[in-house]
């Protein structure tokens, strides 16, 4: 490929909507263009890292026995209302209908499809295990699209799906993919961590998120310095701090004109935070009002609380909501709610003693509460979000914190899917079972954006070779010079002989403007061919992360470059 014919318009300036150095970036060097919200043509650079990606992840759950199909992006609603997702995937859904108002979704996912496809053609234990996945556009109306090709509406994931005949087989399914996935990221070349991670609301009891690390990602992650243990925020767990014994004080109310927030209230009382308990409260999806309770200095960790109270959703209460419970907003308690409301206090709260909690009373606190005692009937479990520095749920030592960017996730389902639209088998004993599976997903167009979040400078992008979208730019400094460009276009021709993926920068432009868009595109290698070249042979290679420049004679150069890509 040729500079001159490739279609990359790059930008000088930084377009204003962008604010992740993913999506500068991608606008500035001329691979993507925004068609909506969240939705983005793919010029052929951005293409050409999108098919390496998606050439890798290929390899590897081929490898790992998967095979590859292509489902419809068009579903009809009627196998979203069998399992009841119809109504619960609510707004992120993309519906349509056709002209016999028959409706229809843009599939964000496809366990669904997957599993009514699966259903009437899988009838013994003899064709399982089966993994069968698709690489295409999913569709989701995300609240917020932003960050550029981050959270799109229209993105591209590769899915895979796992039908086994028992909890072992799928056990090892899922390992077989976590064992691929590591492989893929490692093969993009990709700083990465596997997290223990949330389930959310596909259901399931296992899960990892495949994190890239960058301080811009939107998750954050605890892992341990000491073991292996690694988690989303989200989903960590954390031992219940026991509180010091102490003799106990009997309830009591105390005055706390105008302290409405937990700092005031400490400060008022003069006791530590540590000895405070802060109230949350929260509507789910059907407007139950849902009371949440942790330690003064800790926070509510709201994934946890969903999933103990078995919500799809959370929102803040509206103030009428909590006084109809006969709570005082800002003034919580679980003392003397009406009976029915539901009220869950985290493990830590429960063995804390005299301590301060609201009376559901306008500027009036408890002192003394001794939850064990006092908060009969409560939810009791862990509600705590993880902050750094807690200890690690295996060995004790204090956790780290550190921001990433989920690219993939793999979940075990059990019989989730299949019980719920009738995906049975026959067993070596001729008796009817649901099928066993798992998913598992890689954002294909997000890890594009991850790598360039993990790899950039001041100067543009830098990419890992593997899924860069070319390996190396041949420069010849002066095209309009006849042996300048005749030299390079040899060089190129060699290049591109021993299998690298060269372009060569045949524009009559200036250096400089090749050199800056060269850095800005990031290619991780340059060859240059300059005067030099052309008096003494000299070749000069040029790697763009560290900016480290070697001159190389003709008959090494090759040898070299490759040598250099080898390590890139
Ligand atoms: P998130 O929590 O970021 O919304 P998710 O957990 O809903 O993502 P999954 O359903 O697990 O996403 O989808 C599998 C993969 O698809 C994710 O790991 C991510 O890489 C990618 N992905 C999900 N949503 C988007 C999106 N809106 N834009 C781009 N990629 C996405
Ligand atoms: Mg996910």
């Amino acid at each position: 490929m040729r500079t001159s014919q490739l279609y990359a318009p790059t930008l000088r300036e930084t377009p204003a909507e962008a604010e992740v150095v993913s999506h500068k970036l991608m606008l500035r060097a001329g691979m993507i263009r925004k068609a909506a919200g969240g939705v983005y043509t793919y010029l052929p650079l951005a293409w050409r890292t999108l098919r390496k990606i998606e050439q890798i992840v290929r390899e590897e759950m081929d490898a790992a026995d998967g095979q590859e199909i292509a489902m419809p992006i068009l579903q009809p609603a009627d196998i979203w209302q069998e399992t009841g997702r119809w109504a619960v995937y609510g707004e992120e859904m993309f519906r349509v209908k056709d002209r016999h108002d028959r409706d229809f979704c843009l599939g964000p996912t496809h366990e669904e499809m997957v599993t009514t496809l699966v259903r009437d053609e899988v009838r013994s234990y003899k064709q399982l295990p089966l993994l069968l996945y698709q690489i295409q556009n999913k569709y989701r109306d995300e609240i917020r699209p932003r960050f550029g090709l981050m959270r799109g509406r229209e993105f591209i994931m590769k899915d895979l799906y796992s039908f086994d005949k028992d909890e072992a087989g799928m056990n090892e399914s899922y390992q077989k993919m976590y064992d691929a996935y590591t492989r893929v990221f490692t093969r993009c070349g990709l700083k990465f961590r596997p997290v223990e991670a949330d389930n959310g609301a596909i259901g399931g009891a296992h899960s990892h998120e495949f994190t890239v690390l960058a301080e811009s990602g939107e998750s954050n992650i605890v892992y341990c310095p000491k073991c292996d243990y690694a988690a989303s925020d989200e989903k960590a767990e954390l031992k219940t701090i026991e509180a010091p014994a102490e003799e106990l004080r009997p309830l009591e109310k105390a005055a706390t004109p105008g302290a409405h927030t937990i700092e005031l209230v400490a400060d008022y009382l003069r006791v530590p935070v540590e000895k405070t308990i802060k109230a949350v409260a929260y509507q789910t999806e059907k407007d139950e009002v849902v009371l949440a309770f942790v330690r003064g200095d800790h926070e509510v960790n709201e994934v946890k609380l969903q999933n103990a109270v078995g919500a799809i959703a959370l929102r803040m209460a509206e103030d009428a909501a909590i006084r109809a419970t006969g709570g005082e907003p800002g003034f919580m308690s679980p003392i003397g709610v009406k009976e029915g409301t539901k009220v869950v206090v985290d493990a830590t709260v429960m063995a804390m003693k005299n301590a301060v909690a609201g009376a559901n009373e306008a500027d009036v606190h408890y002192i003394n509460v001794t939850p064990a005692r006092d908060f009969a009937g409560a939810l009791v479990t862990d509600i705590r979000l993880v902050k750094e520095g807690d200890p690690c749920p295996r060995c004790g030592e204090p956790l780290k914190m550190t921001r990433g960017i989920e690219a993939g996730q793999v979940f075990t389902l059990g019989t989730k899917y299949s019980e719920a639209l009738h995906a049975t088998f026959l067993d070596e004993n001729g008796k009817e079972k649901p099928l066993v599976m798992g998913c598992y997903g890689i954002g294909v167009s997000r890890t594009m954006a991850a790598a360039i979040e993990q790899g950039n400078d001041k100067d543009g992008i830098i990419w890992p070779r593997a899924i860069a979208p070319f390996e190396a730019v041949v420069v010849p400094v002066n095209a309009k010079e006849p042996a300048q460009l005749s030299l390079a276009e040899k060089v190129y021709e060699e290049m591109k002989a021993a299998g690298i993926d060269v372009l060569l920068d045949d524009r009559k432009e200036r250096a400089g403007v090749k050199f800056k868009d060269a850095d800005l595109i990031g290619y991780p290698l340059r060859v240059t061919i300059g005067p030099k070249a052309v008096e003494s042979g000299v070749i000069e290679l040029r790697v763009r992360r560290t900016g480290e420049k070697e001159e190389c004679r003709p008959e090494d150069y090759l040898a070299r470059a490759k040598a250099l890509l080898e390590t890139l």
